[in-house]
């Protein structure tokens, strides 16, 4: 993840840990998450929900009950309390029902004086009270090595679990290049839909991942199945269910991971400006079969995994008005009303596949605002029967058994 603070990016990197973590360690981490919980519960009583207004209130009294506990992790403690409450407050606010806060999971988080690491040797060196340290050694990979070598990365917080520990890097906001060129993206169930412009030449760019939408009906029916199964005892369907949740979760990240790199690695090679639809009010059209929010998310998450990755490597996306991008044609701008299938067709004659027109359309809209560099564009350039295909499925991560991801959609 990769969250702009004043113009700095921070990235969180996982490391897991050569052995278990000590049992000093275990138990800092347990009064760790017994500081939050009491912070948490203070500052619903007193109304707060900032770190600094915490210290002030209750740091004397934490000081009493944790006596050795290091000081730089108290108030870090009050830190990730004060996120749990603002967390809270919003859904409050929001009218949505929740119950207090509670941190149920052991974790603790260290700022970025409050440990050390060996970037040679992949040792953090973590103090838990005064005369008391602990080194942790972490699993260090090729991928690993990139963030620990680049010297042009500092270091922020850490955040330990029992299993493994994020460590977050942080840069300055690369500036974006000028974009030479533009891939424009049109964001759909099943696959990305596009143009690529260079110059005069412009190609059909297809990036697919249908798999995603066959793993969520999946997960979706299994998790109907359990409930049935399971419909004389909510707890344990609850907790099946959000079992599979996760796993479904964790699925689809991966491929959507896989995706935005091949996207990302193409505009990196041709110095191409990203263009995709703001996704901010879109609706999606299908309500029973799917659960609305389930069909949208993934294309929300990819979105947000092109435009964080873009970010790190500087560059361009740029978010376009998506209105009538699908029902007007960029050769003379009439806006079609009436439904159609796959193939866009208009009265002055050019006709094109839906999606890609819709593409085209986005580009245009970049082109007009001056989003898009001194980029031009001529529909007419349109070379209808070359697609490049930037991502087949059968690449990424173990696909379904279900024989129809291995077509990849050649036009
Ligand atoms: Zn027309």
């Amino acid at each position: 993840m990769v969250i702009v603070k004043d113009e700095m990016l921070v990235k969180g990197v996982v490391f897991y840990l050569e052995s278990d973590l000590p049992s000093e360690a275990m138990f800092l981490l347990e009064d760790f998450r017994l500081a939050v919980n009491n912070a948490i519960r203070a500052g619903l009583q007193a109304r707060v929900t900032s770190r600094n207004a915490l210290v002030k209130i209750v740091y004397k009294d934490f000081r009493r009950e944790h006596p050795r506990m290091y000081s730089q992790h108290l108030v870090s403690a009050f830190e990730v309390a004060g996120n749990a409450l603002k967390n809270h407050r919003r859904r409050v606010r929001k009218g949505v029902t929740c119950r207090i806060p509670y941190v149920k999971r052991l974790m603790m988080k260290a700022e970025n004086q409050a440990y050390k690491l060996d970037r040679e040797s992949g040792v953090i060196d973590l103090p838990i009270r005064a005369g008391c340290h602990v080194e942790l050694k972490l699993v260090v990979s090729q991928y690993h090595r990139e963030y620990l070598g680049d010297v042009s990365l500092s270091l922020g917080s850490l955040t330990i679990l029992p299993n493994r520990v994020v460590v977050a890097f942080r840069k300055d906001a690369p500036k974006p290049f000028v974009p030479e060129s533009a891939l424009s993206l049109d964001t759909n169930e099943r696959s990305l839909d596009g143009v690529f412009v260079e110059g005069d030449a412009a190609k059909a760019i297809e990036v697919e991942f249908r798999e995603v939408a066959i793993i969520q009906q999946r997960h979706h029916d299994r998790r109907r199945r359990l409930q049935k199964k399971k419909a004389h005892d909510r707890r344990t369907s609850r907790n099946l269910c959000r079992r599979e949740g996760a796993r479904e979760h964790h699925r689809i990240d991966c491929r959507l991971h896989h995706v935005a790199n091949s996207v990302l690695k193409f505009a990196e090679e041709r110095k191409s400006a990203i263009v995709l639809e703001d996704l901010k009010g879109i609706r999606s059209k299908r309500s029973k079969e799917l659960n609305r929010r389930l069909s949208l998310w993934p294309r929300r998450k990819l979105h947000q995994i092109i435009e964080y990755k873009a970010q790190w490597k500087g560059i361009p996306v740029v978010k376009v008005d998506p209105r009538n991008s699908s029902r007007t044609c960029p050769i003379c701008r009439r806006i079609q009303y009436s439904r159609m299938g796959t193939e866009f067709k208009c009265e002055c004659g050019w006709h094109l596949d839906r999606h890609i027109n819709a593409s085209i359309n986005l580009l245009q809209t970049a082109i007009s605002k001056g989003m898009a560099g001194g980029l031009r564009f001529n529909p007419g350039a349109f070379q209808h029967d070359v697609m490049m295909i930037l991502y087949a499925p059968s690449r990424g991560a173990r696909s379904e058994p279900n024989g129809t991801s291995s077509i990849v959609g050649v036009a």
